[in-house]
């Protein structure tokens, strides 16, 4: 592939879009409509820490707003440019098309490295964004609601949340300007999970299609899978974690920043995160073979491969060499366009990121609608419920005394059955839904088009039709 120059992050989502529409019927002028990034807000702004004043560049993109609010991460990283921003925002709005979370695209970016500063100077810095963001509405319950994403996480929707309390005072619906928060600041329960359990339902989805995974000349379940996770961050570790404690998948290689682990028997998981907690980084675990270069186990033989940290990692310089049969995207744009088409022409089954690490957004929207409805979900039905289902019990019970059945109900059945779900519980079942049916409509018409030879296509033309019909629906 020498000579040909890899496409940058917004370029390469410009591509796979491109590929899409071509196969599309679209009225002249919507394609340019919904493909540009309605607008980026530039801000440098200026805080007084450590006796001097630092000046911080920060970004946040409007793609879409064919649906309001528009939504999307704010990513904490010296990498953060515009261009990824706006990448970011584009694929915000394609998720949440394909998952029907009904949001136009966002995304922030603050070029920092948060690991430098001290937690109150974090705290400071991010009030001070928050402030500059929320005062021209680019965080507003009703127009623009941010979310966790490289870099950020609870501590930093918290500070968001109250910045934006304290400039709107009288605004009863502030807590849902910003989602990822804690369950004690207005957060819902299984959103910090809830990308990389979106990865584990993906998943599970994708291996109920036997058509589908005979494409990747994989066999059976995830049950034995040989795992390679690249980034043990919020999602990949989650991610990770779900796949080999609840589907018996195996780790087998772990790539950090500042290397990679491998063990073919499968790492302790638990030991490796908590290493990398206490260190910073793989170096010294023993709990497998430690690669100083660790983008190598990106080639090493695997059945999936999760990249789940940065953007352009599997790109013209190694696809050729990547051994996965099945790629599923947790982070965002990890897969360059250039490497995309190396991997297809190769027959590698990629799960693109657009549906992959939609279970952020999608129990973020359940988090908006929580703050919007100011009940926590299940809080009326639970407690009726359980009683209905005693009711029930109690009448099989009763029956099966009469029929002389001595051992009644299985006591498992019976506590499973009483118990009435609570707010995790819901919230799981509605990420399940939303990944079954969102991973459905792209298969089908993976497989009922020959003209769409991967699920990105189909998943760009199911997100595309959808933002389409938004803006006809308009009269735009
Ligand atoms: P995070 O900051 O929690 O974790 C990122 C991890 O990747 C860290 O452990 C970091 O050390 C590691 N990493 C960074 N650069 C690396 C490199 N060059 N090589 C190997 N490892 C590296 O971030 P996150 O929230 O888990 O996000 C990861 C990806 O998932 C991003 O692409 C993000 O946009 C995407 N994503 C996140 C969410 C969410 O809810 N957090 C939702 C959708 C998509």
């Amino acid at each position: 592939m020498t000579g040909i120059v890899e496409p940058s992050f917004r370029e390469s989502v410009d591509l796979m879009f491109s590929r899409a529409v071509a196969l599309m019927d679209l009225p002249p002028g919507l394609e340019e409509k919904i493909r540009v990034c309605n607008a980026t807000y530039t801000v440098r702004f200026g805080v007084r820490l450590r006796g001097q004043m630092h000046t911080f560049t920060g970004y946040r993109s409007v793609h879409s707003e064919h649906m309001e609010p528009v939504k999307g991460g704010i990513r904490f990283a010296t990498t953060v440019t515009q261009d990824e921003v706006e990448a970011l925002a584009a694929l915000m709005t394609y998720k949440c098309a394909l998952v029907e979370a009904p949001f136009g695209g966002s995304k922030g970016g603050l070029r920092i490295d948060p690991r430098e500063w001290e937690e109150h100077e974090l705290e400071r810095i991010t009030r001070r964004f928050a402030y500059e963001l929320a005062k021209r509405d680019l965080i507003h319950p009703s127009q623009n609601v941010p979310a966790p994403d490289m870099g950020t996480g609870e501590r930093e929707m918290a500070w968001i949340a109250d910045q934006y309390r304290r400039m709107n005072t009288t605004d009863i619906n502030a807590n849902a300007c910003v989602t990822g928060k804690p369950i004690n600041a207005g957060g819902i329960q299984g959103r910090v999970e809830a990308t990389g359990r979106g990865v584990q339902y993906a998943l599970r989805e994708f291996f109920r299609h036997p058509a589908d995974v005979a494409r990747t000349g994989l066999t059976g379940t995830l049950d034995g899978k040989r795992v390679i996770v690249q980034g043990l961050g919020n999602v990949g570790y989650h991610a990770a974690k779900f796949l080999s404690e609840e589907d018996g998948a195996r780790i087998i290689g772990v790539i950090e920043r500042d290397g990679g682990l491998h063990n073919p028997e499968g790492l302790d998981l638990g030991a490796v995160h908590e290493w990398i907690t206490l260190n910073g980084g793989v170096q010294g675990c023993p709990a497998g073979t430690y690669l100083p270069e660790g983008a190598v186990l990106l080639e090493e033989e695997c059945d999936i491969l999760i990249p789940a940290a940065i953007e352009g990692v599997i790109n013209l310089g190694n696809a050729a060499r990547v051994k996965a049969p099945l790629i599923i995207e947790a982070a965002n744009g990890p897969v360059t366009a250039g490497a995309d088409e190396v991997l297809r022409t190769k027959g590698t089954v990629i799960i693109p990121d657009l549906y992959a690490n939609a279970g952020g957004v999608t129990v973020s929207y359940f988090e908006w609608v929580k703050n919007l409805s100011h009940i926590r979900f299940g809080r009326m039905q639970r407690r009726q419920e359980e009683a209905r289902h005693q009711l029930v019990v109690d009448e099989l019970e009763r029956l099966a005394a009469g029929l002389g059945v001595a051992d009644g109900l299985s006591p498992g059945f019976k506590q499973k059955y009483l118990r009435g779900a609570d707010e995790l519980e819901l919230v799981r079942s509605g990420l399940d839904d939303t990944m079954r049916t969102a991973y459905q409509s792209m298969s089908e018409l993976w497989h009922a088009r020959g003209d769409v030879d991967d699920l990105r296509t189909a998943a760009y033309l199911v997100a595309i039709g959808r933002v389409a019909s938004g803006y006809r629906a308009k009269g735009l």
